[in-house]
């Protein structure tokens, strides 16, 4: 069922098309209470954000709630994300929001991402500790790749330009405990979720936000895989009228489902987003993709911020004419980091798979999963009272209540664009959303 596996591909040839960007999965939820869900060392959907102990100059910018920039009202946590760049000397955490008040979608200021920097001790002081352990790791990483294809084998890694040591973890894996980089290193109590807030904070504890805000429960683990796109040949398309055909078939439904949303052959842009993320082995279940320094994936022509980083995309191409966004690609509009006014590179985006994997009715502000995800638990008469007494409050609402609920979020792709220079402390990065478009 599976395509080529790059592990077993002798040819040099195929290491090519293994691409620098990292692929993120949802990777199961993370046990309550378990402290994995207060360190900023984890990456996570859904849950609540820690914030690592931030120096005393920045300490009094750790936010009690993100607010959403349209209905002003606490955002719950899309992702938070470990990235600690390689060969730096931080800890670097990118976390971002997103409101999912029906009101409040494909409006301004309604997804936000910070980004955490501290420097890590442990990573000046030893950094020759480290590499030998990273070594050890990646020895560890090659035995496993011969036998999971979709893991990088190490004779595919590509050679410099990666910024990340392959065998590294970049976002902290959920059985990593005795990997240096994984391993959450500088909180050393673990704090209640319960009970920690803001103002229990002093600048050498990390902080968790808490109930009462949103957040989407369970959290979930966030695991990696390198993007590995299979040579063409293997998925037996053929550059005639028929490839389009041919590639359904070979990817079923996932493909067919995409081609639903929208007619194929409308966008360009679209249509080169899709297939990349379907064209990744074990990609169709990405919902991050991370590339600090890399380009972006656009989403549509349509949208304001694909025409401003990709100025042309929108023009028709010729007949023969491919689509090349690496030469169009130009992200000097975006603007410097407000800290160190250092340029602002791009570092990650979220895909729309995100959007079905954080689903509304996991929004509680307990800190614990709702009851409404139990879809296969009959209810019972009182809570089937309750359900009906609830529907009929929403539908006399109507209208305004309607627009405050909570549904699904509509954005397309969501660009994240850190600090290039990895300055310290806590900054509220850039963010370009493009949101759902209708192309028909
Ligand atoms: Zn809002
Ligand atoms: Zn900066």
């Amino acid at each position: 069922m599976s395509p080529s596996s790059p592990a077993g591909s002798s040819s040099s040839s195929s290491s090519s098309l293994y691409t620098n960007t990292l692929l993120a999965l949802p990777d199961g939820p993370i046990p309550p209470s378990h402290l994995d869900l207060t360190s900023h060392c984890v990456s996570l959907l859904g849950g609540y954000p820690t914030f690592p102990p931030l120096p005393a100059s920045a300490a009094g910018k750790v936010p009690e709630e993100v607010r959403c920039g349209v209905c002003h009202k606490p955002m719950p946590l899309l992702a938070q994300v470990y990235c600690p760049p390689e060969n730096g000397e931080n800890d670097r955490t990118i976390y971002v929001w997103g409101c999912a008040r029906v009101k409040c979608q494909k409006r301004e200021g309604s997804v936000r991402a910070f980004r955490a920097s501290i420097r890590n001790e442990e990573y000046v002081r030893d950094v020759e500790e480290k590499r030998a352990a990273a070594e050890k790791a990646a020895a560890a990483e090659r035995e496993k790749a011969r036998k999971n294809p979709f893991t990088i084998s190490s004779d595919s890694q590509p050679n410099g330009s990666a910024l990340f040591g392959t065998a590294q973890p970049l976002f902290g894996a959920p059985s990593s405990g005795s990997n240096p980089f994984a391993a959450p290193v500088t909180s050393s109590e673990a704090p209640d979720l319960s009970s920690l807030s803001i103002s229990s904070s002093t600048p050498s504890s990390s902080t968790t936000l808490a109930p009462p805000l949103p957040a989407y429960q369970p959290a979930q683990y966030l695991s990696t895989i390198e993007e590995y796109i299979p040579p063409v040949e293997d998925m037996e398309v053929e550059e005639d009228e028929d490839s389009d055909d041919e590639a359904i078939a070979q990817n079923g439904g996932l493909e067919e489902a995409w081609e639903k949303i929208l007619p194929k052959g409308v966008d360009e842009v679209f249509e080169n987003f899709v297939r990349r993320l379907e064209a990744a082995d074990g990609g169709s279940k990405q919902v991050l993709r991370y590339e600090l320094g890399g380009m972006p994936l656009p989403y549509s022509t349509q949208s304001p911020i694909c025409k401003r980083l990709f100025p042309g995309a929108e023009k028709p191409l010729a007949k023969d004419e491919e689509l090349d966004l690496a030469s169009l690609y130009n992200p000097s509009s975006v603007p410097p980091c407000p800290q160190c006014k250092s340029k602002r590179t791009f570092e990650l985006q979220l895909v729309p798979s995100l959007i079905s994997v954080l689903k509304p009715n996991a929004i509680t502000t307990t800190g614990k999963p709702s009851e409404d995800q139990k879809e296969t638990k009959p209810l019972s008469e009182e809570e089937r009272k309750k359900e009906l007494e609830r529907l009929a409050a929403g539908v006399k609402g109507e209208d305004k209540s309607a627009a405050e609920k909570e549904g699904e979020m509509e954005w397309g792709t969501v660009l994240v664009y850190g600090c290039e220079k990895d300055c310290v402390g806590l900054v509220e990065e850039w963010v370009g959303v493009e949101w759902e478009t209708s192309l028909m």
